[in-house]
């Protein structure tokens, strides 16, 4: 089922009349709290969010913001803390208290140790909030535990950002794996683009289940960006953005990235590199071990969301292994270099607004110097186009939920009274 068609921004604004984003954000979540507690009372149906990484908050907190506009719903936010403090940043910025923050794993802990502490801590928070629905998004430990916790429970779960694929189990891992058993136990999936929906169809997922709706991260982009003005560039110099944080790219490709970015540095004299470092404290030890003190080149973060938005609004090359920053760049009109061996967000390759380019020294130094020498190549790039979604998912997420609540919603007339 495709339901992405464009909406018109009168619309909805009509549903969330708040101006600047800052308001937009506290607004939305300050109304969610003051209903918070008749709801939970059971009149409405009670949606649980999980998350705990930066990504999924990122992506969610539109989805609760319309769940809560709806005034039928009750969202329940559970936070698992994977990433806890980009977990923590993130949920400041965009206004949300979680209803239930649960321990976050043990650093030291093994992958598969995580993921059971996670699922562990889920299935108890289940066990006490007894909600209607469990959304999960993406293809982090969280997404994986929460939707078998849930379904463990018989409670139906619903995937937003679903049918992502490689194919390939090993690329990237975990996510892959993750995304996979997802996909096996969903009652409804959101799949951003008719590719991911492909991708379900090719896994056998029935398509009356699936809803195309755009990504819920270009939703915050629409909510946050507009208000954001672009952070000027160094006088006399253009900007490249980087971040580099996946597994996958830990070791030898760090190496390799960092390298290939000082050649670019000493290559084409008017550029800027700006670093924007995640919270792992081992990437972090080996980005300042090559990168502090370089001229020309700057590291900071990790940054707040609208903070990261600024720079990247300015850039004239975002080079990136991170799925959000791959589907955001390309609505600003800033091209984007995929620091990835593979991608399975290829929909901007295939629109031209973004290059895989690997994680080898010299691919990596090659591509960016063509952008930054050619400018009519680099300009050909430079189309803001959003082949993501068009900023209005998690409303059609909302109707579709509503569809398939309609009958538990019709035997709860406080429900029905509040969507009226
Ligand atoms: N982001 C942020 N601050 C930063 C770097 C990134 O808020 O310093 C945001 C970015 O805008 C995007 C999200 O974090 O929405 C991407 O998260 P990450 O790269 O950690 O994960 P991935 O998208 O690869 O799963």
């Amino acid at each position: 089922m495709n339901v992405s068609q464009p909406r018109p921004q009168d619309e909805f604004n009509r549903v969330h009349p708040i101006v600047s984003p800052g308001w937009r954000w506290a607004a939305l979540t300050g109304a969610a709290d003051r209903e918070s507690l008749r709801r939970m009372q059971g009149q409405t149906v009670k949606v649980a969010i999980v998350a705990g990484t930066r990504p999924e908050v990122v992506k969610l907190a539109p989805v609760r913001a319309a769940l809560a506009a709806s005034q039928s719903f009750t969202p329940i936010w559970i936070s698992t803390e994977q990433q806890a403090a980009l977990n923590r940043q993130t949920l400041a910025t965009m206004g949300i208290t979680p209803d239930l923050c649960r321990d976050p794993p043990g650093d030291a802990q093994s992958l598969g140790g995580r993921f059971a502490h996670v699922m562990g801590q889920l299935d108890h928070a289940f066990g006490e909030t007894c909600p209607d629905l469990v959304v999960v998004q993406g293809d982090t430990s969280s997404t994986a535990a929460g939707a078998m916790a849930a379904f463990a429970r018989r409670i139906p779960v619903a995937h937003v950002e679903a049918g992502l694929r490689t194919f390939d189990l090993g690329t990237p891992f975990p996510e892959e794996g993750w995304r996979c058993v997802v996909g096996q136990l969903a009652d409804l999936h959101f799949a951003p683009t008719g590719v991911a929906a492909d991708n379900l169809a090719r896994n056998g997922v029935h398509s009356s289940r699936v809803f195309v709706t755009g990504n819920t991260g270009i939703d915050s982009v629409r909510l946050t960006a507009a208000g954001i003005a672009p952070e000027p560039a160094t006088p006399g110099l253009r900007r490249i953005l980087v971040t580099l944080h996946r597994r996958e790219n830990w070791n030898e490709a760090l190496d390799q990235v960092l390298a290939g970015l000082l050649d670019i540095r000493d290559l084409v004299p008017d550029v800027e590199i700006v670093f924007v470092a995640h919270a792992n404290p081992a990437l972090r030890r080996r980005v300042f071990a090559m990168l502090e003190g370089q001229e020309r080149v700057r590291i900071v973060g990790p940054l707040e969301y609208p903070e990261f938005l600024a720079p990247v609004k300015s850039s004239v090359v975002v080079m990136s292994d991170s799925g959000g920053v791959q589907e955001e760049a390309p609505v600003f009109g800033v091209p984007v270099l995929v620091l990835r061996a593979s991608t399975e967000r290829m929909e901007a390759v295939t629109a031209g607004v973004a290059r895989l380019v690997g994680v080898e020294q010299r691919s990596i130094q090659a591509a960016a110097c063509q952008l930054l020498t050619d400018e009519q190549d680099r300009q050909r790039m430079a189309r803001a186009v959003s082949p993501f979604g068009d900023g209005y998912a998690s409303e059609r997420i909302v109707e579709v939920i509503a569809a398939r609540f309609a009958n538990l919603l019709a035997s709860r007339p406080a429900a029905l009274l509040n969507a009226g």
